[in-house]
């Protein structure tokens, strides 16, 4: 939506303010990652384009940040008379994300990796994001099989990440999913692919069904744990008791032989 911002220049040294237009105001803070409308506090406009500094309203933020607005194309000008189009903000803090300990105790390296991707994607370094969480996904998905699998642990290491998805996965949406794009069963070696904002989309959708996929396995195998822990101990009881009553038998009948 247009909005107008206030924002002041300077003509053979003297200094002008006025109204510009530019395409939006963000509703978010890159500090506390709150949704948020911004209070305006400040913005200077030169040829390179407009810098307006705002201040996050939620009370245990505060914080002050920059956003940056480009000089609009001919194109865009013409179509909404807007001056300045929004591109970025400084400073970003990385919001980290805390996945469930049983993510964390199968893969530490997944997390890691995923979020240095987050970083990355955050400051707009796309190809190395794309690679980034590519790499997560392959850390998640084989750290998770060698630990259910380990006696097949060298030969999940050698094969490529579909390879190991379409033998060993069993969730139908994670395969279908994994099958689409076609640079996935590539490896790193697809050096000259460009990584769009679909890809980046769908690998996250791919990671995130990952997640739930392991989550909901390891939840499972625990309640069917717990379930037959209980059995096999009263098992283990009966079967103490009853070799404590065949050793007592035993003894008597000893005894009485002797005294025979
Ligand atoms: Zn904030």
């Amino acid at each position: 939506m247009t909005t107008i911002i206030k924002a002041e220049y300077e003509i053979d040294l003297a200094l002008h303010r006025k109204d510009f237009k530019v395409n939006k105001i963000q509703d978010f803070c890159p500090l506390c990652h709150s949704t948020i409308k911004p209070i305006y506090r400040y913005a200077w406009m030169d040829s390179r384009g407009l810098q307006a500094v705002f201040e996050c309203p939620k009370e245990n933020c505060q914080k002050l940040f920059i956003a940056y607005y480009r000089p609009s194309t001919q194109d865009e000008r013409s179509e909404l008379e807007t001056e300045y189009y929004y591109s970025s903000s400084e400073p970003i803090r990385v919001k980290k994300l805390d996945f469930s300990e049983t993510i964390a105790n199968i893969s530490p390296q997944f997390c890691e990796i995923y979020n240095e991707a987050q970083i990355a994607e955050q400051r707009r370094l796309k190809n190395i994001c794309g690679a980034g969480f590519r790499r997560a996904l392959e850390f998640l998905i084989k750290d998770y099989l060698i630990h259910e699998k380990k006696d097949e642990k060298e030969e999940i290491e050698n094969k490529s990440l579909l390879g190991c998805i379409e033998q060993y996965v069993d969730d139908p949406r994670i395969k279908e999913c994994a099958k689409m794009p076609a640079w996935l069963s590539e490896g790193e070696s697809h050096y000259y692919r460009e990584w769009g904002d679909k890809d980046l989309n769908d690998l996250k959708v791919i990671i995130d069904l990952t997640v739930n996929w392991i989550e909901s396995e390891s939840l499972a195998k625990k309640i069917i744990k717990e379930e037959l822990e209980p059995k096999k101990r009263k098992k283990r009881k009966k079967r103490k008791k009853e070799e404590k009553e065949e050793q007592k038998e035993k003894e008597k009948k000893e005894e009485s032989d002797q005294d025979n």
